[in-house]
């Protein structure tokens, strides 16, 4: 009798569920997870096998920001893997735990944290859930130039994994000082005939490891303390002004593409006005994870003004989802 009950309990709870959900009435998640980067999967790996059945909104463009990386040679693990790869592997390795129909491929539209359960709408469709995890990670900033806004596909670029190949011996720059104008550097030196890193100090913010590979790279040449003013061109891009903030001397560098590198920005904007967020737009966070709202939690670069790495943010959504299961516990939503 004892190994039957539990058998028949689920397949009731299972059967119950499914005929709750066609007629349409309320289904209510214990958590779902916003984003599909390292803190996204790590929270849905986690929380799966906490049993908590969660549902995971991947978003139209799954995989955040390694999707558009090249080589990743630091997570433990893996000591060189492509960015997309590696993404894979999550997306493959979440996939073991978490059933088609609680993987979300389009992208969320607004919440509403006013009220609880708390709703999560993915444009028509409302999804109630006891508690959130918000991995939705960061997006590339843009220097916010007009003629940058226009040329963007006609020799700006914002990728140069996704779109180096179109610059095969082509002169490009690269604007920024952090590891990610280093790696697109580098990696634009594979394709380009010249590469010139366009910084606005006299020293890079990167990791010292990429900064060597920059420095010995013959194809590279670096401007430094200098900003660009403008991106020239009509129908694609012929150069740019640049700006000594030192000299306050100006000039005119042609070049083919021009690649920003300048940071990223948290994707919170849907969030604004119901969480606590801070002057950057990073959602603020207290003991490593909770957010302003009970049962709400952030992981990764959403509000991670500090670290910004990929093993870090599978740590925070790790993090996240123990909190969300202790959090369910407490109010008795699971057992
Ligand atoms: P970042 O570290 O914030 O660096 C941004 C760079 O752009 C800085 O050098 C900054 O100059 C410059 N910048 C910012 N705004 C600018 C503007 N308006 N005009 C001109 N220059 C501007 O950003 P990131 O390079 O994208 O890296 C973000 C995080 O991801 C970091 O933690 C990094 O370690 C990590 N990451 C790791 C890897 C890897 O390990 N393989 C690869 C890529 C990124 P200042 O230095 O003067 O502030």
């Amino acid at each position: 009798m004892a190994s039957v009950f539990p058998f028949t309990f689920i397949k009731y709870k299972f059967i119950y569920n499914s005929i709750f959900k066609v007629q349409g009435g309320r289904m209510v998640e214990n958590v779902i997870i916003i984003g599909s980067g390292p803190a996204g999967y790590a929270a849905a790996i986690y929380a799966a096998r906490n049993d908590l059945d969660p549902m995971l909104i991947r978003g139209l463009q799954a995989g955040g920001q390694l999707m558009l990386t090249s080589l990743v040679e630091n997570y433990p693990g893996f000591d060189s893997i492509l960015g997309p790869d590696l993404m894979e592997k999550m997306s493959q390795h979440s996939k073991k735990f978490l059933p088609p129909s609680k993987i979300i491929d389009r992208d969320v539209t607004s919440v509403d944290l006013n009220v609880y359960p708390y709703k999560i709408y993915v444009e028509d469709t409302v999804y109630e859930t006891y508690s959130l995890i918000i991995a939705s990670g960061a997006s590339a900033k843009w220097l916010g130039l007009e003629n940058e806004k226009r040329l963007i596909g006609k020799g700006v670029s914002g990728c140069a994994v996704c779109d180096a190949f179109f610059f095969k011996n082509k002169s490009v720059v690269v604007v920024g000082g952090g590891d990610s104008a280093m790696e697109d550097a580098s990696y634009l030196s594979k394709f380009a005939s010249d590469v010139t890193i366009i910084h606005r100090r006299d020293k890079f913010r990167a990791s010292s490891i990429m900064q060597d590979r920059v420095f010995s790279n013959p194809k590279i040449k670096i401007i430094w303390d200098t900003v660009v003013e403008d991106v020239l061109g009509k129908d694609h891009v012929e150069g740019v002004k640049l700006k000594n903030v030192k000299t306050g001397e100006e000039r005119v560098l042609p070049t083919q593409g021009v690649f920003i590198a300048i940071g990223h920005s948290p994707n919170t904007d849907i969030f604004k006005g119901q969480l606590q967020i801070d002057d950057l737009g990073y959602i603020v966070t207290h003991d490593n994870v909770k957010t302003s709202k009970d049962g709400v939690f952030a992981a990764g670069d959403v509000q991670d003004r500090r670290y910004k790495q990929a093993v870090v943010a599978a740590g925070w959504g790790a993090m996240s989802a123990i909190e969300a299961t202790k959090f369910l516990e407490e109010k008795k939503l699971i057992k």
